[in-house]
């Protein structure tokens, strides 16, 4: 088992490795393992090499950085200064960000270090990563299958244990989807709860960076170091930030675990509902109460999050018009058949089909009848929630309906794709935090295959999803080990 990143910190501190040790084998382990998975879009060593440095410096100072030293792989929507941030896609194929977002900043204060940029679904639209421009991303579970997508190379990074941790973004569950699909643990947190300054937007009323991570200790310490109000996005939220380790071990004796029936229903592959049977089980032994709830609109949140957020991505994206950040595409006669062919061969087939859907639905004599109305159900599927946590702590359920599904599978047909985030859309649209833990493996024909669980709880609960996530994980066992095509110690 590789070393997990609090352990990594340990060793860091008590000078038993040294400051770059760990993100100098992280980088060659995304080098060779990474690339060979197709997760990996750049290493970037300098960069390395100059925060080892300041680490040093800050270490031989008597500084004790809670993050020391621990490498972290960033999903390429996320900008690092003068690094390519290209979103997966041709169109920002040549864009270096010229700033850093705020999560590295604060990353960086705390003592990690950045190595690598990973290969997303082009601008985080996907579930399996196969809409990247630079090649799709396979599962270290199984090489045949997806790692899920929009973050599916922070996932099978982690899972292949090349970085103890690393970043992701989740608008509709491109960082639980991947977690449960390649068994690491991801937390999207409360909407306004981490800054997106220095995100590139998709949709924003629902963008959150969040952790992909081997264990939920982990997972609570890379939040913890990036939550809390940041001046420069106005969206972040100003309440204080709940030390999320502080009663990481408290258990769950006593909580109210709330198993809404729509997320054990029979569309949900019948494994992985007994599979999460078993996992609330284990939870009542550990002395967790347990309640059904109901959340009534959920068959509504693929249509109403498809409405949403292809509304906000055709705005957003009408920024990237290829003229400075891009290959510019040859051929053009004026400015504006410039941007129409920078356009058009810049951006990959989906996020023209999510233009055109967001365009069509704001458009006059469509906005009340799509838009409108989507943002009507959007605060009914948010009162669903609000509902069942008066009866409830938490609520559990299944994070996907189908265990890891293979490449090729679902490509030629959009609304099978778009039904993989019908469990956790429903979170970013209600703006709660959600969390999900692997609980085990499922055998398919010989290839084990990870199943994640998935907590939800009220807005600013993430100390206690994490708590209930360490309950989880003691349930299973422990976090899972590395996947088998991942890199061998
Ligand atoms: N799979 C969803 C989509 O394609 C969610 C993406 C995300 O969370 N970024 O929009």
């Amino acid at each position: 088992m590789p070393l997990s990143a609090s352990q990594m910190v340990e060793a860091v501190l008590a000078g038993n490795a040294s400051p770059g040790h760990f993100a100098e084998t992280a980088c060659k382990h995304l080098e060779t393992t990474g690339r060979e998975l197709g997760a990996v879009l750049d290493v970037n060593r300098q960069r390395m090499e100059e925060r080892v440095a300041a680490l040093t410096a800050r270490l031989q100072a008597g500084e004790k950085p809670p993050l020391a030293g621990v490498p972290i792989g960033i999903k390429d929507n996320i900008c690092t200064l003068r690094e390519r941030t290209s979103c997966g896609s041709k169109i920002l194929e040549n864009y270096c960000a010229p700033y850093d977002a705020t999560v590295i900043e604060r990353l960086e204060a705390a003592g990690a270090i950045p190595v690598g940029k990973l290969n997303m679904d082009e601008f985080a639209m996907g579930s399996s990563t196969e809409n990247s421009a630079y090649g799709p991303c396979r599962n270290p579970w199984d090489l045949q299958r997806t790692p899920g997508g929009s973050s599916g190379g922070s996932a099978a990074v982690v899972a292949a244990g090349c970085v103890p941790v690393a970043l992701g973004s989740d608008t509709g569950g491109s960082i639980r989807q991947p977690a449960a699909f390649t068994g690491t643990v991801g937390l999207k947190p409360t909407y306004g709860r981490v800054s997106r300054y220095g995100l590139v937007a998709f949709g924003s009323s629902l963008d959150q960076i969040g952790p992909l991570a081997t264990n939920v200790e982990d997972a609570a310490r890379i939040y913890a170091a990036m939550a809390g109000r940041d001046e420069r996005d106005a969206t972040s939220q100003a309440a204080a930030v709940e030390d999320p380790l502080a009663q990481l071990d408290a258990g769950v004796r006593g909580l109210r675990i709330g198993v809404p029936r729509e997320y054990m229903s029979d569309a949900i592959d019948a494994r992985i509902r007994a599979r999460i049977e078993q996992t609330l089980q284990q939870l009542a032994e550990q002395g967790a109460i347990l309640v059904d709830v109901t959340l009534p609109h959920t068959p509504y949140a693929i249509p109403t999050y498809y409405i949403v957020a292809t509304a906000e991505a055709s705005s957003n994206l009408a920024r990237h018009d290829g003229m400075h950040q891009g290959v510019r595409a040859p051929g053009s006669t004026d400015l504006l058949s410039c941007y129409l062919k920078n356009r058009g061969q810049g951006l990959g087939r989906e996020v023209q089909r999510r233009i055109l859907l967001g365009t069509f639905c704001l458009s006059a004599g469509y906005y009340d009848a799509y838009y409108d109305r989507a943002m009507r159900v959007r605060t009914l599927l948010a009162q669903d929630f609000e509902t069942a946590f008066v009866r409830c702590d938490v609520v559990l359920g299944a994070t996907t309906p189908t265990l890891p599904f293979r490449l090729g599978e679902k490509v030629a047909d959009p609304l099978q794709m778009y039904l993989a985030d019908i469990l956790t859309a429903s979170a970013n649209l209600a703006g709660i935090p959600a969390l999900v833990v692997p609980a085990g493996t499922i055998d398919e024909a010989g290839t084990a295959l990870p199943v994640g669980v998935q907590l939800m709880g009220p807005a600013l609960s993430e100390a206690l999803l994490l708590r209930v996530g360490r309950g989880v994980e003691r349930a299973a066992g422990g976090p899972l080990p590395v996947a088998p095509h991942g890199v061998r110690s």
